[in-house]
């Protein structure tokens, strides 16, 4: 069974070394000498000489006693926000907070803590079991760089579980979006404000008018977003502005959908401006891949039969946002997120309950015995 008081010392002890994206060093040397008294296959690959972190990300591998069981794969990542690192927990009527100077953390040791202890829970019973992989990644925080750059010829499993969300157990995310930032440069002519403006073409006014095309709320529909969150524009408060360059944040999860928005925005935009007199250029950057698992794939099965063999009723959800398990589905491993606990996120006042961290352990571990049940 799942040793509350061991999984509880095993976050703390976690959380109070150095966190930030880039430098997990201490964290990876850490878990790999927890692996090593687990009795697993660890290593940490090289994703480092890409993101120019301190350390790759750490693999684990528990060999099947049940081959024809699916294989699972659990992931979490090692870094936290700034201020993080060494945090020096108060835990007060079971609830685990920083001390105000840091961010807790939970964000996201509550993954690694849970997966760790339901591994060792289930090697001291001798439990059967599919083959499990393991991945805790480094520098999620600054861009999913961790698992934007890992090789994807090392994922071996079925299935896969991010750990690395708020809410409590059974709240699982089946599907979130894929991501274009685009950065549009609309190009216009100098000339003096005062003089003979009539000789300019102002970009800014240009790329005002593009702005005017866009949802105030950043809401297209139920699946789709976009907003333009950030510009730069202008030389001098006497010179028709010559460039303005804003970026498009835009999202869909439904892939398909969002490549064909993109085209309809770049044909919109391309009228307005050159109606204008001026000229536009896209420089489209793919942000993460979506996740489209829906509601009936087996991984998302598989995760709300254990959180009812726990008896929590399952929540699916979906997301708006970018986490590592939108890159593990990019690279073909259907991969879901699922909740730890963690609250308060990202900031100081971060908590994470006892009893959900608790929780986050026994449905990790069901899920190994819920597979252990099935054939591939
Ligand atoms: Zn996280």
């Amino acid at each position: 069974m799942i040793d509350r008081v061991r999984l509880i010392n095993d976050f703390i002890e976690l959380v109070s070394l150095p966190a930030a994206s880039k430098k997990e060093g201490a964290v990876a040397a850490h878990l790999c000498k927890k692996l090593t008294a687990l009795g697993l296959e660890h290593e940490q690959d090289e994703v480092h000489l890409v993101t120019g972190g301190e350390c790759g990300n750490v693999w684990a591998y528990w060999p099947a006693t049940l081959p024809d069981a699916p294989a699972l794969f659990f992931e979490a990542h090692m870094d936290s926000v700034s201020p993080c690192g060494g945090t020096e927990v108060v835990r007060k009527d079971g609830v685990l907070y920083s001390d105000g100077t840091t961010t807790l953390g939970g964000d996201d040791k509550s993954g690694i803590a849970a997966v760790l202890e339901a591994v060792r829970s289930l090697r001291e019973e001798g439990a059967e079991h599919g083959a499990v992989q393991i991945c805790f990644t480094v520098s999620e925080e600054i861009g999913c760089l961790g698992a934007a750059n890992l090789d994807k010829k090392r994922l071996l499993a079925d299935y896969g579980y991010c750990l690395d969300m708020g809410g409590s157990l059974g709240e699982i995310v089946y599907a979130a979006p894929k991501l274009y930032d685009v950065e549009v440069t609309v190009t216009g002519k100098a000339a003096h404000a005062g003089l003979e403006p009539e000789k300019g073409v102002n970009a800014l006014l240009l790329a005002s008018r593009c702005l005017s095309l866009l949802p105030a709320s950043g809401r297209l529909d139920e699946e789709t977003t976009l907003s333009v969150n950030t510009m730069s524009a202008g030389v001098g408060t006497n010179i028709i502005c010559p460039e303005a360059k804003f970026v498009i944040d835009m999202r869909c999860r439904n892939s398909a959908k969002l490549d064909g928005l993109l085209i309809k925005i770049q044909k919109e935009l391309t009228a307005v401006v050159e109606e204008g007199g001026g000229s536009i250029a896209f420089a489209v950057k793919e942000g993460c891949p979506a996740m489209e698992l829906g509601k009936e794939h087996p991984c998302i099965l598989l995760a709300s039969a254990a959180a009812r063999a726990l008896g929590a009723e399952p929540k699916l959800k979906t997301s708006g946002g970018c986490a590592d398990s939108n890159y593990l589905c990019g690279y073909g491993l259907p991969c879901a997120l699922l909740a730890t606990g963690m609250s308060a996120i990202h900031t100081t006042a971060e908590f994470l309950k006892e009893d959900d961290l608790y929780d986050t352990a026994r449905w990790v571990r069901q899920l190994i015995l819920e597979a252990a049940k099935m054939k591939k």
